[in-house]
Parts: structure tokens; sequence; C-alpha cells
């Protein structure tokens, strides 16, 4: 039989060639269709019967599916989704205290970085998302929960191994003639692959960039996160630089702490010397247990230390909440790729 055409991932002029329709303008409305969120080719009202028919034949409007929907009391939610060849991705809605909501999507099934904290290194690399994939995660999360306001790259997988679709589902999300995010709402977040980071300062799109240092201690970096043993720290610091000064735009580091690890003065001292002179916000995220691994979470008052240490030397430093952790969707917790079969109630609370 032959593939459909997945249509989440294509502008309106790329609809109208994999389409193969006379009129160009079909493609700008069935592009606003699939950015307003419908599920079926019935839905679109503007178009003709014979049409929506001959379309529903060729392609689909989804590609993947949701297979179970996952509550945390705190108002995180995560999708289990398997994709067309049966392998699955997770994907997660963060609800913050002025209720903005970001979608956290996946860009990999599986990841070949190997960060020692993370559940989704443990699975290597399956195979990278298409840039529908990709959409339709967004596309899921905002018809469960209503309009999103962000999207951050920094689910499953390393976006700069996979940088043409994630550019694709930029340049979908970001059409005016569709979701019209802005590029500002977007942001893709590197364990730290400095050709990327050129390839994203020089050639775009401009979106945020955020950068999951850890720890700036060489030594302990190389130990946690493999990644840096080919990009090693001051050459990732250059190319922050860079990135700062090209794009205009502030860079956010993200510090996971690991209780005992990367918690202490000399640690601090090390994210310090990396920072000043740095354009950048650093986020603190006390790590959340995965079972298997073998780390600690700090207590409250190792990482309030921590975090006073950075701020004395005036540093912007947020100190993140925990979100999702009842359900495995917080920071470094995501790892599945094997579809399983939907639960009986599709919108598990989870207390
Ligand atoms: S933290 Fe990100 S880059 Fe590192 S293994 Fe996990 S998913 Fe991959």
């Amino acid at each position: 039989m032959m593939e459909k055409i997945a249509l989440a991932g294509l502008l309106p002029e790329e609809i109208v060639s994999c389409l193969s329709l006379p009129q160009t303008f079909r493609g700008v409305q069935i592009f606003k269709w699939i950015g307003s969120g419908v599920t079926s080719f019935e839905s679109m009202t503007n178009i003709s019967e014979t049409l929506r028919t001959e379309l529903a034949e060729k392609a689909e409007l989804r590609s993947s599916a949701v297979t179970n929907t996952l509550k945390d009391p705190d108002g995180t939610i995560k999708l289990q989704i398997t994709l067309h060849d049966g392998l699955a991705v997770e994907t997660v809605l963060l609800t913050d205290r002025d209720n903005r909501k970001t979608a956290c999507v996946s860009c990999q099934a599986g990841c070949a970085m190997k960060c020692a904290f993370c559940k989704t290194g443990t699975l290597g690399l399956v195979r990278n998302l298409s840039a529908a994939e990709i959409v339709e995660q967004f596309l899921f999360l905002e018809k469960t929960a209503g309009p999103l306001d962000n999207i951050v790259f920094m689910g499953m997988g390393e976006p700069m191994m996979n940088l043409p679709e994630i550019r694709k589902a930029v340049a979908v999300l970001t059409d005016k003639r569709g979701r019209n995010l802005s590029g500002r709402r977007i942001t893709l977040s590197t364990s730290g692959v400095i050709k990327g980071i050129y390839d994203l300062a020089d050639n775009g799109p401009l979106i945020r960039l955020a950068v999951s240092l850890t720890t700036a201690d060489e030594n302990l970096r190389n130990r946690l996160m493999p990644v840096s043993l080919a990009n090693p720290l001051p050459e990732l610091r250059k190319a922050i630089a860079y990135y700062i000064e090209k794009t205009g735009k502030r860079v956010t580091l993200e510090a996971a702490l690991l209780s005992g690890e990367n918690t202490g003065a000399e640690s601090a001292r090390h994210l310090i010397d990396f920072a000043k002179e740095l354009d950048v916000n650093i986020n603190v995220i006390p790590w959340n247990p995965v079972e298997g691994l073998p780390f600690k979470e700090p207590s409250f008052e190792e990482s309030a230390s921590f975090v006073s240490m950075l701020e004395k030397e005036g540093l912007n430093i947020t100190l993140r909440t925990r979100r999702g952790r009842k359900i495995g969707g917080a920071c470094g917790q995501l790892g599945r790729t094997q579809s399983q079969p939907p639960s009986q109630d599709t919108e598990d609370e989870v207390f």
C-alpha cells in the first residue's frame, strides 16, 4: 500500500507540490486547518467534498497517535506517543505559576549522547523524528490543553543532531499563515554540540538557545556528559559567546544538580568562571531521580546553598521548581522507545 504523506511537517507550497494540487491557494487553506488543530479532512469546510476525499486517500493529518495521557497533580501532562513504525516517544506540557504553557517536545527516539544522569541517555539512539512527528507533538498537546505559549526542544534526543527536521518544524510553527508562533517563544536545548551552535547562529532560525551545562568542571563534565570529550568547555564557551554576539539573544545555561557531585564550592567556582562576562541566565534544576542511575537528588538546602554562591557573584539564577515527577515527566526522566498498549483509562490522574 502506498505510504500516505504526513502533512503536519509541510509548508503550504510543499503541500501543493506533494499533493500536485492545481490551485496554490489550497495549500494555504489546508495549512491553516492543520495549524488550527483539526484531525480530519471532513472538518475542512471550505474545501470541496471531492477534494477532501482525494486528500484523505493520499495524505494524513497525523502520522502518529497518542497512546496514553498522564496527568500530574501539579498540572504537568505527559503524552506517550506511538509513531507510524511502532516506536514511541514522550512529550510533556509544563504549566508555570502564571499559567503559561510550554510544550517540551522530543526530536529523536532515544538519544546517542549518553548523559549519565538522563534516562533517555540509557536508550541509545533509535532514529531521528521527522518534522511532521515533531509538529504533531505540539498539536497533540494543544488539543489536550488549549493554546500553548512556548515550545522547547528539550524532550528526548539531542536537537543539534536533528537540526534539518527541527528547522522544518520551526518553519511550520512560525509561519504567519498557520500557527504563527514567535521565534522568541521557541528554545532549543543542546547538551553542548559546538558545530550545531555555530550553525544555528549563522543560518538560523532565530530562536532561543539553552545549553545543558550541568558543570563547568572539565573532568567532571567529561564523566557526566561524554559529549564534552569532543566538545571541550573552552570551545563551547566561545561558541556560546558567538551565538550571543551574532543573534543578540541571551543564552540559558542549565545545571542539573546531582547531590555531592556538582553542588560544592569548587563546582560553583567553575560555573562562575565559565558564566562571567557572558550574557546568560542560569537555570539550576535539582536532579529528578531515575531508577537505576547512581545519583542522588540534592536536598533543598544543598540546592539553595549552591544558588547562593552563584548569586553572590551577581549572576542571573533561577532555581527551577520540580514538575511532573509523579508521571516521570520531569527533566531527564523521559525514556520510552517501544510502544505500549493504551491504559484502559487513557487519562490517568497520578497522585
Ligand atoms: S540529557 Fe538530552 S542530550 Fe543528554 S542523553 Fe538526555 S536527551 Fe540526550
